[in-house]
């Protein structure tokens, strides 16, 4: 059995502050361990329940936060940027289940530690067929398009909440009780360890039961900015149409196609964040 893990770091125990996990930091190095021996859990928990063969997406920030001998169950690592399917690169139809660690709200979430939907600089909300989502929603697009079905999730209970929409099924594991965007209740890291383990023994052996995700064709993505200025900018790209002042959308039936676009808009828009 072969698992694909896309790594944020968020959602992990003890993280509360960018501070945490940005390279260059002084608390880097520690948040960076806490995130570490939280994916070797979810691993371990998966190896313990049968699973085989591994591949982690580093997928937070500059996408350099895990260190490849430091990972348990002889995983790949996929690290560094620019990967062209960004949070999902190395999905691909191959996976008989993929899981979402150390995930987080989306940026309009009530409670939900570092809450942001891809760019906290640059985006306010973004809406699958009508239901806002997070980023649990957008990269569900990809295990879709794969036929992959999203068997874990963790984070806080805002990322669970979320996972709801595109993975019902999913084992979720809550390590942290946010209580606002900068502040938060940790279980302690060896006991959420622990959690993560046992939910990952659970999600692999209830993984027949899992389907992937799914969604109503067309689908329609629509993307809400901070400023006027970014939806005007995201228009440059083919098949982005604008629907209000802040507001574009994207129309399409293939999910891979559309997952690539808005990841192009995320990009381009990035040039306008003040600074
Ligand atoms: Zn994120």
């Amino acid at each position: 059995m072969k698992l694909f893990l896309s790594t944020d770091f968020e959602g992990t125990s003890g993280i509360v502050a960018w501070e945490q996990i940005m390279e260059g930091q002084a608390e880097y190095a520690q948040g960076r361990k806490l995130l570490t021996d939280e994916v070797n859990a979810v691993i371990t928990g998966a190896q313990d329940a049968g699973a085989s063969e591994f591949v982690v997406n580093d997928a937070h920030s500059v996408m350099r936060n895990l260190h490849p001998q430091d990972l348990a169950g002889r995983a790949m690592l996929i690290t560094g940027r620019h990967k062209p399917l960004y949070m999902m690169q190395g999905l691909d139809d191959s996976f008989d289940g993929a899981c979402f660690v150390s995930y987080h709200g989306s940026i309009g979430a009530e409670h939900a530690v570092l809450s942001h939907t891809y760019n906290p600089g640059a985006i306010w909300e973004v809406r699958i067929n009508g239901e806002v989502v997070g980023e649990s929603g957008l990269n569900a697009l990809v295990a879709a398009h794969y036929g992959v079905p999203i068997i874990f999730v963790s984070g806080d209970e805002a990322t669970a909440n979320e996972a709801q929409l595109v993975a019902p099924e999913a084992e979720k594991v809550i390590v942290k009780q946010s209580l606002g965007r900068f502040a938060a209740a940790h279980i302690h890291p060896s006991v959420a360890c622990n959690m993560l383990r046992a939910g990952a023994v659970r999600a692999v052996q209830n993984i027949g039961a899992m389907l992937p995700p799914a969604f109503t064709l067309p689908v329609t993505i629509e993307v809400t900015f901070l400023v006027a200025d970014m939806a005007e900018m995201a228009c440059w790209i083919r098949d982005v149409e604008r629907v209000s002042a802040r507001t574009v959308q994207l129309v399409g039936e293939n999910l891979l196609d559309l997952y690539r676009t808005f990841v192009t808009v995320v990009m381009l828009t990035r040039g306008l964040v003040d600074r």
